[in-house]
């Protein structure tokens, strides 16, 4: 989808909302922008803030549905205690509010979209990045955010028909599912996280594990241990059934056989994710233990392309959101004079009058 912020309120339903139409190309002319970012965890939503603060065209793409990194897609329930300036927040409350900083510039959101090639004209000064849905994108600088790598989640079986229409690998807004029947599936930290926090508010939670043992904070899970959560072990999802959507799951035990149906109108698959660099090590860039290598400007090796956050190393790198964020600052300021060799490298401060 490719989707434009036009007012602050609405950033973050508009960069979060779901793909409409999956697999469809949705541009064929090329999108033009000054900047353009791959990635939309913390460093690039933030990088997105400082370009439009710097004037510069941007346009900020990312291969999931959401924007907010693993932030959104693996703890956006957790509170985060080391984010400079907030003593304790909530992982999605610090994407909604890095979507709106950056909402007054009005970047372009490509979401759904894995940047797969990128072309690079030296002598025109431009660098042309395709997606995996051949979407173009003109730009005159790109900062690579891409954390570690493209991030997909690992995907419940035979049941894609059914993405979208109540199957969710992200619950990023739990009222979404306020007063529904939910299904969760999986062991994990995510699983329990989702367990805890909806079962105020959904109607009932179910939450299956195909073993005994989970892989979540021990906490967490005798709290929800605890509550009305339904929790079954050694059961997994057999069939999803449901003509608009999920009505009802049709559950196993795999080590009896023994069969349920439950009604819900909501399953979360919370599985786990798989990451890959993938394109962007067939881009040219130095690369040291699966990072892209950069200069104190953040510099790649490639003329006007520059990387900040997680996806980025260099001696003594440290893999905090706080340091991404400071890394996305140097990368932009730096971008900056590349698209405008008359700009300064200096952008004078937010506080400034204008
Ligand atoms: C469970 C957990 C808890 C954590 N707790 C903390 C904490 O308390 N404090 C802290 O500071 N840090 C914490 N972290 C680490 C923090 O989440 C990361 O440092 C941060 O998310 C990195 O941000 P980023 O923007 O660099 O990358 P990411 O958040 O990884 O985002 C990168 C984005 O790039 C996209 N992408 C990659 N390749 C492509 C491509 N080719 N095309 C399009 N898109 C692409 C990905 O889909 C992803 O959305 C935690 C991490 C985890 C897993």
């Amino acid at each position: 989808m490719v989707t434009s912020n036009d007012s602050k309120g609405a950033a973050a339903a508009t960069a979060t909302e779901p793909e409409q139409e999956p697999g469809k190309a949705v541009a064929t002319e090329p999108v033009e922008v000054d900047l353009l970012i791959i990635g939309a965890g913390p460093a690039g939503l933030y990088a997105a803030y400082y370009a439009g603060f710097r004037g510069l065209r941007v346009a900020i793409m990312d291969s999931l549905p959401e924007a907010g990194g693993q932030v959104t897609a693996l703890y956006p329930e957790k509170l985060i205690f080391d984010v400079a300036g907030f003593p304790a927040i909530k992982g999605q409350a610090l994407i909604d509010n890095l979507v709106e900083q950056a909402s007054p510039f009005d970047p372009l959101y490509l979401l759904n979209h894995r940047a797969e090639e990128m072309d690079r004209d030296e002598a025109g000064g431009t660098i042309t990045v395709t997606s995996h849905r051949d979407t173009r994108v003109l730009c005159k600088s790109v900062i690579i955010t891409g954390g570690i790598g493209t991030f997909t989640p690992r995907p419940l079986p035979d049941a894609e028909e059914f993405e979208g229409r109540g199957l969710r690998y992200f619950v990023p807004r739990l009222d979404e599912l306020a007063g529904l029947d939910v299904l969760i599936v999986g062991g994990g930290d995510s699983a329990f996280d989702w367990a805890q926090s909806l079962e105020p508010l959904s109607k009932s939670v179910t939450l299956i594990h195909r073993r005994d043992r989970f892989r979540a904070h021990e906490h967490t899970v005798s709290q929800v241990m605890d509550s009305s959560v339904q929790v079954l072990t050694f059961t997994e999802v057999a069939r999803i059934q449901g003509h608009d959507g999920v009505q009802t799951v049709e559950l196993f035990n795999n080590r009896t056989d023994e069969r349920r149906t439950i009604e819900v109108q909501a399953v979360v698959a919370a599985l786990g994710f798989t990451a890959d660099l993938g394109p962007l090590t067939r881009w040219g860039l130095t690369q040291h233990k699966r990072h892209i290598v950069v200069d104190t400007a953040m510099h790649t090796n490639l003329p006007r392309v520059f990387a900040a956050g997680d996806i980025a190393e260099y001696e003594g790198k440290v893999r905090l959101i706080s340091v991404g964020f400071g890394e996305a600052a140097t990368a932009v300021n730096n971008a900056a004079i590349v698209v405008d060799p008359a700009a300064k490298l200096f952008p004078g401060h937010s506080s400034d009058p204008g």
